[in-house]
């Protein structure tokens, strides 16, 4: 133990030379102790943190190499680092890696962390709004993998660039489609370039949170962001916030839970999964019914319910047949809407529970909540 112990003091005096020009060369950065595997965190950290450090280096030498002196605060940096484990390890340091060498920062929306499952590969993309250009580097996990000698710079896969402003998108349909089937970006363009083009469009922090959660910018967590504004200015939250009971589920879930802080974890988030049998025994005036809202009345007044629908609204975005240029053109349309959600959240009942009754029971398993409101035809829902 003596040994490795030794070892491990002697690799943590190297951790600078170790951390910028070798990934895993440092033979004494595992450390066993009573039979268990132990890393020094913050050698770790400073290891993930140069990992964001090359990928930004490598994005602004690709740009270098087109010719294009991105301003720094020019540049939005999108990434799932920290979401994605490398090896079961967290790759959060590389936030601060890729924020030092590129100048983008939370405050700014210019550093988006993008929500993505543990196992997904590292990815971080680099887009400098003033071109319309953008890098999208991936880790190899090959070569990321414990014990591999690699140059840091060398863990990532060649550096992919493209140009992703809507204006050029947009004009290039049948090229953009293609460039989707053939993964540029490892499968994440649309995130990418819904994302960027959304930030680069002025995308208010109530939106970018919403998306970076979602993991893409679509209509339909626009639909959800609208909502969360119309209940802040027109159902304003009752003590304890609100509860919200999902009756039409779709990516406007995802919006409402980040932006109203209800979440089913602290039991104020219900989401039912009607079949088409459900929405067809709906009355003709709940039939668009998408979302509860419950509130608290002030003095004890007991529940209040809120039924509400949203209108999709006809956009000017001309219809391609491409699923992304028709979302994307609809989704920097929406954004220009935000200061209206009333246009397009449509109240269909307002309502109060009995003395006693929680959105809660309204909720249990076997309860339809619609069916209490006296919105469905007489035997048509058996939940
Ligand atoms: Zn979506």
């Amino acid at each position: 133990m003596k040994s490795a112990r030794g070892l491990k003091k002697r690799c943590l005096g190297r951790v600078a030379l170790c951390g910028i020009l070798l990934w895993m060369a440092c033979p004494g950065l595992w450390a066993a102790d009573g039979g268990e595997t132990t890393v020094d965190p913050s050698w770790e950290y400073e290891r993930w943190k140069r990992v964001g450090e090359a990928a930004a280096e490598l994005a602004l030498g690709s740009f270098e190499k087109m010719g294009l002196r991105p301003r720094k605060g020019d540049l939005v940096v999108m990434t799932n680092a920290g979401y994605a484990e490398v090896d079961g390890r967290s790759t959060q340091a590389v936030l601060d890696g890729l924020a030092s060498v590129t100048g983008s920062s939370r405050g700014r929306h210019s550093l988006v962390e993008v929500h993505s499952a543990p196992w997904a590969p590292l990815w971080c993309a680099v887009y400098d709004r003033s071109s319309g250009w953008n890098v999208y580097l991936e880790l190899d996990p090959s070569r990321a993998a414990a014990g591999k000698e690699t140059a840091v710079a060398g863990l990532f896969r060649p550096a992919v660039m493209e140009r992703i402003d809507s204006e050029h998108v947009l004009a290039h349909p049948s090229s953009w489609d293609l460039k989707i089937k053939n993964k540029v970006f490892g499968g994440n363009e649309f995130r990418i370039l819904t994302i960027a083009n959304a930030v680069a469009a002025g995308a208010p922090t109530a939106a970018v949170r919403a998306v970076e959660f979602h993991d893409h910018y679509c209509p339909g967590v626009a639909s959800g962001i609208l909502m969360a504004q119309y209940l802040k200015a027109h159902f304003p939250p009752g003590e304890g916030g609100y509860f919200v009971h999902a009756v039409k589920p779709w990516c406007k879930e995802d919006a409402l839970l980040v932006l109203l802080n209800a979440t089913p974890g602290k039991r104020a988030y219900a989401v039912d999964y009607p079949t088409k049998e459900d929405e067809a025994g709906r009355l003709p005036e709940a039939s668009e019914a998408a979302t509860i809202v419950y509130r608290l009345q002030k003095d004890g007044g007991g529940w209040e319910g809120r039924v509400l629908a949203f209108s999709w609204a006809e956009t000017p975005c001309p219809k391609t047949g491409s699923a992304l240029m028709d979302k994307l053109c609809a989704d920097l349309w929406y954004l220009k809407q935000m200061e209206h959600p009333e246009r397009y959240v449509k109240v269909l009942k307002d309502f109060r529970l009995p003395d006693g009754v929680s959105p809660r029971d309204w909720a249990a398993p076997g309860v339809d909540p619609l069916k209490m409101l006296g919105l469905m035809q007489t035997g048509k829902s058996e939940k």
